[in-house]
């Protein structure tokens, strides 16, 4: 009689080897980390005297659930930000939360956090991908589970890094202090295609390359990343990743939900792991991974979670049941997607995703002993058929939910027990989580109250303060050419003029104290006769007013910034009550009249429909007694022009039109 650690009896053993075998009563013996026997209860019983016994009567032992795909500590930003665009969602809320809230706390309380919920859920081991990771790492292996964790780098300042280099140093020297780590695999997470750079996936592979670990990235998520991947970078999302050489490592891509055939032909040859995330693809609206393409060509396909803050859970049961039913709504064949596949999906076909086929995945002599006790005699899960070998498969995938799971094991290791957690402190973990959800929630709160702050979010700004002088004046197109050859001549000066095309969106608030947004897209004739667009984003405050005779004074607070989004972004983000949008061709001369500098502005406003023409005349101005000497040379001007006073307009286009 041998003696061994942990003996699991009475079970129904579901292995997921290669054979499919499944044992009723059936047994699985482990000594140390490894699983030295399976067999029946009978058989197990006789031949080993186990430390320690755990009866299974009336439950599945499975293989340890697998998340090939998550980033375990925004589980504290669970319900920041919902039913958003991608690009919303991630500029607007994640990366202004993460650059302010991020440190090596919040990463650590947010990672027990998702680990009690993975334990308690049966996910054994998760691939993950965030900042301080080696914070991921420590409370991973506090937790007791098992982890390929990567440090994110991307070309964009991140948390924990204020450029790529101070990233990738970051990376190598967490890679180098965690790569002998029984559970723990440290590698390097370039974030994806349209957050990096060659130069950023070429070093990350080096480092893969010396550590012998996987790169984990996120690709093709979106059909609109392929689009401007296609634009961008002359390739899809996969096939840039092939030309940087992603695919020369053993590599974990997330999502790949827009993955061509072409692609996908890649992804075969090339052994590349996929994890497509059903519940976060379906809710960020990026669509369904081609679930039954991947295996039918033989790619390594898994399935994540992904973050909280897109999921909300780290549920790996429902990750499955959705990865089992969304083939089937969309070919139409109830037959497209077994059971039985579904739950290799997180076990045996994910542990080939994430490059550890070798170790875990299935039940089997000499494989880790990272396994899970479900419970069968749940209302919603009972009854149990035995009559096909099936039917076990139908049980776990259609009627088994997280809280079914009674006992959970890593590497011999019981880290759960009859639903008690034994290796973390549940209501330590939710106290902390509270206290810092509570700190983001006053800065949202705050920033949501000022446009100011919320730009402040996105982009960096610079603020001026603008006193304006201006007049405008209806004219007929006829009168162009007699401005044109008045301005040209004696006593006027021309200093410069151009040319430009300007998009002006505005985005007005009920609450007029609120200022106004303008997204302004301007092309402008350049020396070469090109237009190249320039995108700012301005924020202006209410205006003060001074009347004239002959003009307006205005003066307000102005606040710009470059502007990378797109108009459907900004409106998203900053949810106007209302949006103008006047569209304008403008010849602008800039005059020199009575050693005074005006910019004179002859526009044709092409959004509105008979909106006409209209000359423009300004001058920056600093003090009362200037505005008064410009508003009287305005006055001249428009004699000399020819413009009476009764066609004058003292209003904004966005506030006459
Ligand atoms: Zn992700």
């Amino acid at each position: 009689m041998h003696t061994i650690d942990l003996l699991l009896s009475h079970a129904t053993v579901v292995t997921m080897d290669e054979h499919g075998t499944i044992l009723h009563d059936g047994a699985v013996a482990v000594h140390g980390d490894i699983i030295i026997a399976i067999d029946s209860t009978a058989a197990l019983t006789a031949r080993y005297q186990a430390a320690h016994t755990i009866d299974c009567q009336g439950c599945a032992i499975t293989p340890g659930l697998i998340n090939a795909h998550a980033h375990v500590p925004m589980s504290l930003l669970r319900g920041v930000a919902a039913d958003l665009q991608l690009d919303v969602w991630l500029f607007g809320y994640m990366f202004p939360v993460e650059a302010r809230f991020v440190t090596p706390e919040f990463v650590r309380t947010g990672t027990l956090l998702s680990c009690a919920e993975m334990i308690r859920g049966g996910t054994t081991t998760f691939v993950d991908m965030y900042f301080y990771e080696e914070e991921v790492a420590r409370a991973a292996d506090e937790a007791g589970m098992r982890a390929v964790c990567g440090q994110s780098v991307m070309r964009l300042p991140s948390p924990d890094a204020s450029s790529f280099d101070i990233g990738l140093e970051r990376a190598t020297r967490f890679i180098d202090a965690w790569h002998t780590h029984p559970r723990i695999t440290p590698t390097i997470a370039p974030h994806a295609p349209y957050t990096c750079t060659d130069e950023i996936y070429a070093q990350a592979v080096e480092l893969c390359k010396k550590y012998g670990v996987p790169l984990v990235t996120h690709l093709s998520e979106t059909a609109r990343e392929v689009d401007e991947s296609r634009v961008d970078r002359h390739a899809t999302p996969i096939g840039y990743a092939e030309r940087v050489g992603a695919f020369s490592v053993p590599c974990i891509a997330a999502h790949c939900v827009h993955a061509t055939d072409e692609d996908i032909a890649t992804l075969a040859a090339k052994g590349v792991g996929v994890a497509p995330c059903p519940t976060s693809n379906l809710k960020l609206a990026s669509g369904v991974a081609p679930y039954l393409k991947f295996l039918n060509a033989g790619v390594k396909t898994g399935l994540g979670t992904d973050g909280p803050a897109s999921n909300d859970d780290q549920d790996m049961f429902s990750e499955i049941h959705l990865a089992a039913l969304l083939p089937k709504g969309l070919s139409g064949d109830p037959t497209a997607m077994p059971a039985k596949t579904a739950f290799s999906l997180a076990t045996s076909s994910g542990a080939r995703a994430i490059h550890q086929a070798d170790r875990i995945g299935s039940l089997a002599v000499g494989k880790q002993a990272d396994l899970v006790v479900i419970s069968l005699g749940a209302l919603h899960n009972s009854p149990t058929y035995t009559y096909s070998a099936d039917a076990i498969y139908n049980q776990l995938v259609y009627t088994c939910h997280a809280s079914d799971v009674r006992d959970t094991i890593i590497a011999g290791r019981i880290l759960m027990r009859n639903r008690e957690l034994l290796t973390l402190d549940e209501q330590t973990i939710l106290r902390d989580a509270r206290r810092i959800a509570s700190e983001i929630n006053t800065f949202l709160a705050n920033r949501e109250e000022h446009l100011l702050d919320k730009i402040l979010a996105i982009s960096p700004i610079q603020a001026s303060e603008i006193f304006e002088i201006q007049v405008k004046a209806k004219i007929d197109p006829s009168d162009t050419h007699a401005i044109r050859a008045i301005l040209g001549a004696a006593p006027f000066i021309i200093n410069r003029q151009n040319q430009r095309t300007q998009y002006d969106t505005y985005f007005g608030w009920n609450d007029l104290a609120q200022g106004r947004i303008r997204l302004r897209e301007d092309h402008r004739v350049d020396a070469q006769g090109r237009t190249p667009p320039y995108y700012t984003l301005t924020l202006t405050e209410p205006v003060k007013r001074v009347e004239y005779n002959a003009a307006v004074q205005l003066s307000r607070a102005r606040y710009t910034a470059p502007a990378h989004h797109t108009e459907r972004f900004y409106r998203e983000y900053f949810q106007p009550n209302h949006t103008i949008t006047i569209t304008k061709e403008r010849q602008r001369i800039h005059v020199t009249f009575r050693d005074t500098e005006f910019a004179i502005n002859i526009d044709t406003i092409t959004s509105t429909p008979n909106a006409g023409m209209y000359v423009e005349i300004k001058s920056r101005t600093w003090s009362q007694r200037d505005a008064t000497h410009k508003a009287a040379l305005i006055g001249d001007i428009l004699q000399l022009l020819g413009i009476a006073d009764n066609r004058l307009i003292k209003d904004e286009y966005v506030d006459q039109l």
